[in-house]
């Protein structure tokens, strides 16, 4: 692999994320599932449906059904029988008369058109119209949503809550689907203590784990986690070799820059074939990308902020890539900034902002402030990325800013 880090410069953004994506190899292992349990799962072939939905004609109102000819003739029509949903009525409905119906219910042979009963009144054994009834009102059509052998879903799709209503209206149980991914998690730092560990002096709480679990849980992968390795050659060279002994990626947090402490280079040359970054954006310059013998390698920065955005923006999308999924390409939108922006030029900036409408229903975008690399409540607040191009400088307030909104995996 190209060794960009000792490379002159710094590497653009897209270009990091479009070299990492053309060497992902999407996994090719299959499951059957039901369709109960496929939230999130990454369909493995193309759905057509086999009948049509709904099946049949039926009423899309509580009311009376009827052939619109008839009322052209006269405004009371006899009472000939009554058709509910799943008991429809068997006969034929003839000239002159009508029948009861109720949302859902199957439209009578005979009938094309049915009135609300709130334009109804019944007297005796006849039904008089009462409003301006039009030829076709409130009948669904066989087919109206889906027609039987049409394209539905194509492969690739990550299964939604309403695909799965779709998937069984269509009366699909089982579905192939690609199996779920294993990722690893790696914290590194001899400062990191894990939650209920108590702080000495010099620690910090090892968070990058937590959020970095919580993000893979809406991808629905399986997560397996190595919890805090010490700063220790030997010690990460152990946890590198399990992690992708058990897992189709590894992520790890820290130990990626040139400090004397940072040992996931030296171990990840030792072991497998990787490529140091220095890439043009902010937050986030280190970052490893690479392979191990059996897995993809993911070198996160350490500071919070840096591998969160660096997580988001390019380990997810290379992981939705793994996992066979179509991406969803991110929504940009334009927006006017409230503040200045500080922003020296040299690297693509990735602000946290909060986009609303101003009171003449403008889009505008405020900074969630500091936007160091250790404010982790710069994300947590924000709900997109001001994102700046590298060659720009300091933005003043009023300034139109691309703007783009954050993934639903990611934050609010
Ligand atoms: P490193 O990349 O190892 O030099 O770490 C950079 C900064 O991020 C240091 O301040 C670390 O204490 C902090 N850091 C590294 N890993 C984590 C983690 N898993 N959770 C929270 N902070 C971390
Ligand atoms: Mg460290």
């Amino acid at each position: 692999m190209v060794d960009c880090y000792s490379a002159p410069g710094l590497m653009p953004f897209e270009q990091a994320l479009e070299t990492m994506l053309a060497a992902i190899t999407p996994i090719t292992d299959l499951e059957n599932i039901s369709l109960a349990a496929s939230l999130g799962r990454v369909l493995s072939t193309d759905i057509t449906s086999p009948i049509n939905v709904p099946p049949h004609n039926n009423s899309a109102m509580d009311g009376y059904a009827f052939a619109h000819a008839s009322l052209a003739k006269q405004a009371s029509l006899s009472l000939a029988g009554r058709s509910m949903a799943g008991q429809p009525f068997a006969g034929v409905c003839g000239a002159g008369e009508c029948i009861r119906i109720m949302t859902g219910a199957k439209m009578p042979t005979g009938c094309d058109s049915v009135e609300m009963q709130e334009n109804c009144q019944v007297v005796g054994e006849s039904v008089k119209f009462l409003g301006q009834s039009k030829l076709a009102d409130n009948v669904r059509y066989a087919g109206e949503d889906i027609k039987q052998d049409q394209l539905v879903f194509t492969q690739g799709r990550r299964l939604s809550a309403i695909d799965i209503g779709v998937l069984a209206s269509l009366g699909i149980n089982k579905l192939s689907v690609f199996r779920q991914l294993n990722v690893a998690l790696i914290a590194t730092g001899d400062e990191l203590k894990a939650l209920g560990e108590p702080l000495g002096s010099g620690d910090i709480f090892e968070s990058n784990s937590y959020a970095l679990a919580a993000m893979l849980k809406n991808l629905n992968v399986n997560v397996i986690n190595f919890g805090v390795i010490a700063d220790d050659e030997n010690a990460i060279r152990s946890a590198f070799i399990q992690a992708d002994a058990q897992a189709d990626a590894v992520i790890s947090s820290g130990g990626v820059s040139v400090g004397d402490a940072d040992y996931t280079k030296l171990v990840l040359e030792q072991i497998g074939e990787i490529a140091f970054w220095k890439i043009a954006m902010k937050p986030g310059k280190p970052f490893a990308f690479g392979k191990l013998p059996n897995s993809v390698f993911f070198g996160l920065p350490g500071n919070p902020v840096s591998a969160m955005v660096t997580a988001d923006l390019l380990a997810m999308p290379a992981l939705i890539k793994l996992q066979n999924c179509h991406p969803t390409p991110a929504i940009t939108l334009k927006a006017k900034t409230i503040t200045d922006l500080k922003k020296s030029p040299g690297r693509m900036d990735f602000q946290r902002g909060v986009l609303s409408y101003d009171h003449t229903g403008e889009l505008m975008v405020n900074s969630t402030g500091s936007q160091g690399s250790g404010i982790l409540t710069s994300i947590s607040s924000a709900n997109c990325y001001i994102v700046l191009p590298a060659e720009q400088g300091r933005v003043p307030a009023g300034d139109v800013v691309n703007v783009r909104l954050f993934e639903r995996y990611f934050a609010s």
